[in-house]
């Protein structure tokens, strides 16, 4: 019988540290010198930061199968990290349900995050960090300062809005609105005109209106955002919204979804091409061979669900090599560059040379 995760650990998350001994949480715990192997020998690694999730999202299950919120002493994570530069690794993938909750059950609570990037950034031979699963509501300006400005961090924001109509998000049990995100998204560019922004959306959810549907076009074709998933709502067993009435027909939710995401590919391709002539520095992640071009990932592109790099053929260029490049042309959401000076691991200019970006 499955159990809601929930209830193993304390509401109160100050008393979860010391009540999480007695709770498997799959990835936390990890020991130096414990015999450990990764799946893979790429150059970027998933990083876990914390599991589970306070918030209650009327659409969303995790909480209940994932638990409340336990995040890992930031030692630990720093110390998996330089693990991690040993094997090859120079991009870390920062993972949780919601990062920005990151903390708030430690001792220094949630700017935990803002103190633990640097020493991130600053473990030799990891030159790109990462953090995924931003929540909007909980963005708070230091934050969207140290993403966007540490040198070693992608200035990179996966911030899922779900919606932009203040009616939808209300009864999603989430907040804000088209100005209130705009006005971040305003706020990350103005430390960083070149931060990449992703985010997903959900259509079709319980009482959407076509004028709430409007908004939304509104919202993503002012936001000009890199990547954009868009997901047509179904019930999740156990979920608020599953109970909720308002639903609509499995077709018309087919049919906003299609119309949704037939606009995000066209504005995709839009703020893809703005970065022609531009600057980018690109970590490898696929030699070139007969059949394949050599193809990596700019800090403003995430593995497996944004956009990627294509680097001109007879570069030579291999696996886990960083490379400064200049755009040249687009395909779709993906960047066509020309590689140019190759960046050494960080390691290597400790001694006194500054990286310029991460
Ligand atoms: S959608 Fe994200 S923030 Fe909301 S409950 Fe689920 S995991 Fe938490």
């Amino acid at each position: 019988m499955p159990v809601d995760r929930r209830t193993l650990l304390p509401l109160t998350p100050v008393e979860r540290p010391a009540a999480v001994a007695d709770v498997a949480v799959p990835g936390h715990a990890w020991l130096p010198g414990l015999g450990r192997a990764r799946l893979s020998d790429g150059p970027v690694a998933p990083l876990k930061l914390a599991s589970g999730c306070d918030r209650r999202c009327a659409f969303c299950a995790i909480p209940s199968f994932r638990g409340a919120l336990v995040s890992r002493p930031p030692d630990e994570v720093v110390a998996e990290a330089a693990w991690l530069a040993t094997q090859g690794v120079r991009e870390l993938v920062l993972v949780s349900e919601n990062s920005t909750s990151y903390g708030k059950d430690l001792p220094g609570g949630t700017r935990a995050l803002v103190r633990l990037l640097p020493r991130l950034a600053g473990v030799p031979g990891i030159d790109r960090v990462r953090v995924s699963y931003l929540q909007p509501a909980e963005m708070r300006p230091d934050l969207v300062e140290v993403i966007a400005t540490t040198p070693g961090v992608a200035p990179y924001f996966d911030l899922s809005f779900q919606h932009a109509s203040p009616a939808v998000l209300r009864r999603m049990r989430r907040f804000g609105s088209r100005e209130d995100f705009l006005a971040l998204c305003a706020q990350i560019r103005a430390h960083a005109p070149e931060a990449g922004i992703r985010s997903n959306v959900i259509v079709g959810f319980p009482g959407e209106t076509e004028a709430d549907l409007a908004e939304l076009e509104a919202f993503l074709t002012e936001a000009r955002l890199d990547a954009v998933g868009v997901f047509g709502y179904s019930d999740e067993d156990g979920t608020e919204a599953a109970g909720y009435d308002g639903k609509l027909p499995a077709d018309e939710v087919a049919a906003r979804v299609a119309r949704v995401s037939s606009l995000v590919d066209e504005l995709m391709a839009q703020r893809a091409e703005d970065r022609v002539g531009t600057e980018v520095e690109v970590l490898v992640e696929a030699a070139e061979d007969e059949d394949f071009e050599c193809t990596g990932r700019a800090a403003h592109q995430a593995p497996e669900v944004d956009g990627e790099c294509v680097l001109a053929r007879g570069s030579g260029l291999r696996v886990g090599e960083l490379v400064r490049a200049v755009v040249v042309g687009t395909e779709g959401a993906d960047l066509l560059v020309t590689p140019g000076e190759r960046l050494p691991r960080s390691e290597l200019v400790a001694s006194g040379v500054t990286r310029e970006s991460g």
